[in-house]
């Protein structure tokens, strides 16, 4: 029984969100109160501001949230993760094609089994909102009745995810097969049952190209391009050995990314984990397209797949959001995903700034998800889903945190040193979701 969402809620305490891409407006791009306040209206964000200005309407709330000393800002985006692959995470592999025959699929074959998909299910949607995410691109198995369990358990908390089953009809254990059409009829019969219902969305997911004959590309490309709102997710240019097996199946096409375009499976609400392997052209291609690329910075580091050039993908003006993949990531945390993400940049050539790595885990994945309409970050009429952090969460941070001498290096702190214990609360639509001590 989920309990009725109060009319109006307050929430007062550090207020942090992103206006734009600090990369491109520099200091404008970020908006703070030190004691700030936001109003929320049946979910919806209806004021933000400092207390000073909005102490009234905070006090008129139905229902008040008090935090200080902690920082508030719009919930975690990971723009790209399995909830399948859960309890595999942290499973050695020196490689991806590895990782994928010795772990994922023995493991994605338990999804069979209705009640292991509703277990995994509610750990999995628990996890990421004890790590203060609120919204995720997901990848269920190829069963649809992983999908089914991984909607139902989102929608008992009132999460907006989107999500999709496996499409996978070649290359991979017969256990795991769909054929091309049968894959597409569960896909368009979960599509009509979940996506748009409440805050859930579908994504068409083709696992990668050599898991999926040229007929279920095509048919995939056209499911994506029948509804206007549609989102697809995949995996492009992670691996070496990857990339080579996709120009033996595809040996005239110039690059792997280019395969997916010849299917027509680019453009606006696409989501391309990881990257890696690609040149100018692609990069191009991605921008071009509007396509999104999910840099996911601790699968890549512990799969020894390469390093995501995140100053090329910039200089290309690609758009990018940040991810766990677990469970080749080795954190649910955005905040370790962030951490992790400064030190790949730092091996490229670029330093990222900690508004840039806060921007990314916020607005810039709700922009790499077509969401930033709904979420990302603290303007009225968008839906108020909010992290809390403490940044004295340990002795450490406590101490370190006491050193700083500005915001920015504050952001910096949390983000090298924090992880789930920093998380205080997670807010969806105003009502907080984490029980406290
Ligand atoms: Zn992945």
């Amino acid at each position: 029984m989920i309990p009725a969402k109060p009319v109006s809620v307050g929430l007062r305490g550090h207020l942090l969100h992103f206006l734009s891409d600090p990369s491109l407006t520099g200091s404008e791009a970020l908006q703070s109160f030190s004691d700030g306040v936001l109003l929320i209206s049946k979910g919806l964000i209806s004021a933000v501001g400092p207390y000073a200005e909005l102490s009234e309407a905070f006090h008129a709330c139905d229902s008040q949230y008090h935090y200080p000393g902690r920082f508030i800002l719009p919930g975690f985006i990971d723009t790209h993760t399995h909830f399948a692959q859960t309890d595999i995470v942290a499973s050695p592999s020196p490689s991806l094609l590895h990782w994928l025959e010795h772990y994922t699929f023995p493991e994605e074959s338990e999804f069979a089994r209705t009640e292991h998909c509703h277990e995994v299910a509610h750990f999995f949607i628990s996890e990421l909102l004890r790590q203060g995410t609120t919204t995720a691109s997901i990848f269920g198995t190829v069963h649809a009745y992983s999908c089914d369990a991984l909607f139902q358990a989102a929608h008992e908390y009132d999460m907006r995810i989107i999500a999709g089953k496996v499409l996978m009809d070649q290359n991979c254990p017969k256990t795991l097969r769909d054929s091309a059409r049968g894959g597409i009829e569960e896909s368009q019969a979960l599509i009509k049952k979940w996506h748009g219902q409440a805050r859930l969305r579908y994504s068409v997911t083709p696992r990668f190209i050599p898991t999926s004959s040229a007929e279920q590309l095509r048919l995939a490309a056209n499911l994506y391009h029948d509804y206007p709102d549609l989102h697809l997710q995949s995996h492009v240019a992670e691996n070496a050995d990857e990339v080579a097996w996709v120009k033996r199946l595809y040996p005239s096409a110039r690059s792997y990314l280019e395969v997916y375009r010849d299917f027509g499976l680019l453009g606006a609400r696409a989501t391309y984990a990881h990257c890696i392997w690609f040149d100018d052209d692609d990069r191009t291609l991605m921008a071009n397209t509007r396509t999104a690329a999910a840099f996911c910075p601790t699968s890549n580091l512990f799969l020894g797949s390469g390093l995501f050039d995140y100053r090329a993908a910039r200089a290309a003006h690609m758009i990018v959001g940040l991810a766990t993949d677990i469970g080749g990531g080795t954190s649910f945390s955005m905040l370790r995903t962030m951490h992790e993400a400064y030190k790949v940049a730092q091996l490229t050539g670029l330093t990222l700034t900690p508004e840039d790595c806060f921007y990314l885990a916020t607005l810039g994945g709700a922009r790499a998800l077509g969401l930033d309409q709904f979420v990302g970050n603290f303007q009225v009429g968008k839906e108020a889903d909010c992290v809390v952090l403490n940044p004295e969460s340990t002795a450490l941070t406590t101490r370190r945190f006491q050193k700083t001498k500005n915001l920015s290096e504050q952001l910096f702190v949390m983000m090298m040193l924090g992880d789930d214990r920093m998380i205080e609360q997670t807010h969806i639509q105003g009502s907080p979701k984490l029980d406290q001590d």
